[in-house]
């Protein structure tokens, strides 16, 4: 099999054997662009390597020696040749871009002799020299495993000895002196001088890329990202171009668009007389891409051309390194640009808008997922904030916590439940641990494609970076700002990800907004969709939002908090504690007209949707003082007796809270069950409901409400409340003069209830699967409980892929849905199918959801755009 091929022998189709970066060059060189010339070994070689226990395969060393000499006939320089030095890059290539995350080792062919012919060739002395020691630097950290902080140490010592601050302002001899210590310095970690024959020097690098697809950091990027285990990685072998000859030449990253807003404006950053590394490092801050047109204008339009020209091929938004050596354009890598959800749903509008993709294709390029972090909260600029600083606005969104100046200490104090922000001059990807554990990350130094910057975006954290006006201090864990202020370890600051600015504090947040395209491509799926969205929404400002986010209507108005208020629990209380019919009446009577307000502003927000209210469903005890704390109060107030009427109205307090004490709540006297022991209270609810609708409807309002009933099992028990919702209901309107259809459903949340759907069904308007209970009661999993003790180790031990209160279990649960809807259907054909758990805001359940027909799915209303887009997706 062919274990090599040469950029212009691959393309983009063949990413699983050349990798991501193998396949791009290809692809770049067919279409005629420059990149310099080189070669691939594919993963299937890197495989055979690791299958051959770390072993040359067979026939690897012969074709690398063949590609050798093709790569030197083409470009007309020679591996080791003092006169024409062929130098290259030895480049890692993963199928899955994983940026930074594995090794490249730049200017191989580098040794005594060739430096000089390199200097020579180029007329800069300084420049080979530069070269040299940054050759001996990366192979002497990456394949020879000595430390590169020893050579940081020795070019720190030059620069004292010179009594200078920067790299450039080191001279050719102050590099040749550094090349001398780092060669010493290998001598003395490795027991053998800096290996001099390139050829050499080219095996071990090959070897040392096929490592790295195994080295810490690349195996916790391919946990976090979940990709898996036994891919490797492609080698690519590419002729040096080089950035660092002086001012007309430089290195940088362009997006074809802004990978952090999808402004469609060609975005990235530049650096003068500098190469490779320089700029993602984030050791020197580069120059906006704009600032190119000025100082190389045609070297700009070149760029803009290979831009669009790249976006139109790969039909998406790429991510672009470039060289250029002498005001010549090189391009080194092309790959889809990782981006926030907020570029993501920009850029997919606009390349559908400009014809490049088509609308489908445009909402099959977003993640309901991540768009979650379009509907976080921002911070509110009209506070009254403490502005500390501000840097680059690397990766949108607001983040809170306590500052850490180290990824360890992230770790640790996340562990503990405590929001931090990773603060670093900047970071490696040594401190991807500490990224995913902080909340935000602020960096002092690097640009927008910085590693910070990049890995925060893929997370989808806040991050703010080359914010230089910081001075961080690691020994006393501290930074200063620029007004002279120190913050240290543990304070809490604001970061703010899409406008730069940090804060001192935890600074308000408001409620986000739907950007334009947004909506865009939400109204492009709606069109597609077969589920309708509605949302669990229990009181006007939720209703409002969801609705502003395009609910449809209310699947679950939930009305224990209208039991629970200030002004209602002493009432409630003394319903519950009623002795007699009459005394019960009395407490209703009073908590009628408080909750009729609360259903007329519901209805009101949702005018001409459809509101479903469940009846109450808690356990009564849920709105009495705990069983404990009472008990203490009670045997206080008896040891001090100086309040004999308190003493005894808590004894008799005691007693009903003892009375109804359950050892099972959930599987208690909750639901439909109260219904039928106090009928009384879903009456006055029922009333409350269509009074408010009356009222409203009498104003020219539209209004749908429709009564749900929780906790069914039986279909007797349906039956009997049923009949009771109708009577009263029938009454209501009739007292008003009103007419409204009247519509009673019940929620499918006991097994039993989906079991029996079709009996179910004969009684009622509608089904709403409540998966929460649903899923509890399937599984026999308690969820207060189940979440923190037991499941975690289920889905740590692959026992179960996910919570299954997170995401809906379809061999299970979801195999009582389909019976229950099936059934539910035979016996009514009118029969309306939703789901209102927290699975009704789950992308993959709400794929579950549109599978088996329902109607509608009902989530929480932040949720509401991304079950819009689920929705569509799952119907394309
Ligand atoms: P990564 O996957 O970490 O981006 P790369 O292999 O892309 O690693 O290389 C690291 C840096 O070196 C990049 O900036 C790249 O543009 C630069 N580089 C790689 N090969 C060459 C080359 N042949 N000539 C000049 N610069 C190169
Ligand atoms: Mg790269
Ligand atoms: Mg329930």
């Amino acid at each position: 099999v062919k274990q090599i091929y040469a950029f212009d022998e691959g393309n983009a189709g063949m990413r699983d054997l050349l990798g991501g970066k193998g396949a791009g060059l290809a692809e770049m060189t067919r279409a005629g662009l420059p990149v310099p010339e080189g070669f691939t070994i594919t993963t299937a070689a890197c495989r055979a390597y690791f299958t051959a226990g770390g072993q040359w395969p067979e026939g690897l060393l012969d074709a690398l020696d063949e590609a050798v000499s093709q790569l030197e006939e083409r470009t007309g320089l020679k591996l080791g040749d003092p006169d024409r030095p062929l130098l290259v890059s030895v480049r890692s290539g993963a199928v899955f871009s994983m940026p930074g995350m594995m090794d490249t080792i730049l200017n191989l062919g580098l040794n005594d002799d060739t430096v000089l012919g390199l200097a020579r060739r180029t007329g800069q002395d300084r420049f080979a020299w530069d070269c040299y020691r940054r050759f001996i630097q990366m192979y002497g950290d990456v394949v020879l495993g000595v430390d590169h902080y020893a050579f940081e140490q020795i070019i720190d010592e030059q620069k004292a000895a010179r009594g200078v601050r920067l790299d450039t302002e080191l001279s050719a001899e102050d590099w040749k002196a550094v090349v001398e210590k780092y060669k010493q310095l290998v001598e003395k970690e490795t027991k053998r001088p800096f290996p001099q024959n390139p050829r050499e020097q080219l095996l071990g690098a090959v070897r040392a890329v096929f490592s790295s697809w195994n080295n810490q950091r690349a195996v916790v990027y391919r946990k976090i990202h979940g990709i898996p285990e036994d891919l490797g990685t492609a080698v690519n072998i590419q002729r040096m171009v080089f950035g660092n000859l002086g001012d007309d030449s430089g290195t940088g990253v362009v997006f074809t668009r802004n990978p952090a807003t999808g402004e469609a404006k060609l975005y990235g950053e530049f650096l003068l007389n500098a190469q490779g590394e320089d700029v993602v490092a984030g050791i020197r801050t580069p120059s906006p891409i704009a600032q190119l047109e000025e100082t190389m204008p045609e070297v700009y339009r070149q760029l803009l051309d290979v831009a669009r020209k790249l976006e139109r091929h790969y039909r998406d938004v790429q991510d672009i390194e470039f060289t250029v050596e002498r005001g010549r354009l090189f391009l080194l890598q092309t790959r889809a640009a990782k981006r926030t959800a907020q570029a993501a749903v920009k850029a997919a509008v606009d390349l559908a808008k400009e014809g490049i993709i088509d609308r489908m294709e445009a909402i099959r390029r977003v993640d309901p997922d991540s768009l979650t972090q379009l509907l976080h909260r921002r911070i509110d600029e009209a506070a009254d904030l403490d502005r500390l600083a501000k840097g680059l606005p690397a990766s949108p969104g607001a983040a809170s916590g306590r500052v850490v100046f180290d990824a360890d200490e992230a770790v640790r104090r996340a562990n503990e439940g405590e929001a931090v922000i990773l603060v670093r001059s900047e970071t490696t990807p040594e401190d991807i641990h500490g990224i995913v554990a902080s909340q935000g990350v602020l960096t002092s130094r690097g640009g927008m494609t910085s590693h910070a910057a990049v890995v925060a975006r893929g997370m989808g954290k806040a991050c703010v970076c080359g914010c230089e006006s910081v001075r961080i201090d690691f020994r006393k864990r501290e930074f200063i700002v620029e007004d002279g202020r120190t913050i240290r370890e543990g304070d809490v600051i604001t970061i703010d990800g899409g406008t730069g600015q940090v804060y001192l504090g935890a600074a308000p947040l408001v409620d986000p907004a739907l950007s334009p395209e947004f909506q865009e491509l939400l109204a492009w799926g709606d069109e597609v969709r077969k589920l309708s969205v509605l949302a669990n929404a229990d009181n006007p400002e939720d209703a409002a939002k969801a609705r502003e986010f395009g609910a449809q209507g209310i699947g679950l108005c939930r009305t224990e908090h209208m039991f629970l208020g200030p002004d209602r629990v002493s009432i409630v209380q003394r319903m519950i504690l009623a002795e007699d019919e009459e005394e019960r009446g009395r407490a209703l009577g009073e908590l009628l007209p408080l909750q009729r307000q609360d259903f007329v502003g519901i209805l009101r927000a949702m005018a001409g949707l459809p509101v479903t209210v469940r009846l109450l469903d808690p356990p009564l005890h849920e709105f009495l003082p705990n069983l404990e704390e009472l008990m203490v109060e009670v045997t206080q107030l008896r040891e001090r007796g100086d309040d004999p009427a308190r003493l005894r109205e808590r004894e008799r307090l005691l007693r009903k809270v003892r009375v109804l004490h359950e050892a099972n709540p959930m599987l208690g006297h909750r639901g439909c069950r109260l219904g039928i022991t106090f009928p009384e209270v879903y009456r006055v609810q029922v009333r409350a409901l269509y009074e408010a609708a009356a009222e409203l409807a009498a104003e020219g309002v539209s209004v749908k409400p429709e009564v749900m009933i929780p906790l069914v099992g039986h279909h007797r028990e349906l039956e009997i409340l049923r009949a009771q919702v109708i009577e009263e209901a029938e009454r209501v309107l009739q007292e008003k003069g009103v007419e409204l259809p009247i519509k009673v459903g019940t929620m499918i949340e006991v097994p039993r209830a989906a079991l029996t759907a079709g009996e179910i069904a004969a009684q009622a308007d509608f089904f709403s699967f409540g998966t929460n209970d649903l899923t509890q009661m399937t599984f026999g999993f308690s969820r207060d409980d189940a979440e923190g003790k037991f499941l975690h180790a289920y889905v740590q031990g692959g026992i179960l892929d996910a919570d299954p209160f997170v995401v809906l279990d379809e061999p299970g649960v979801g195999r009582l849905i389909r019976w229950a809807v099936q059934e539910g259907r035979m016996a009514n054909s009118e029969l309306k199918v939703g789901i209102c758990g927290e699975h009704g805001g789950d992308p993959r359940s709400i794929t579950f959801c549109h599978k088996v027909g329902l109607d509608y799915v009902s989530c929480s209303p932040y949720r509401v755009p991304v079950a819009r887009l689920a929705a569509a997706r799952a119907a394309l």
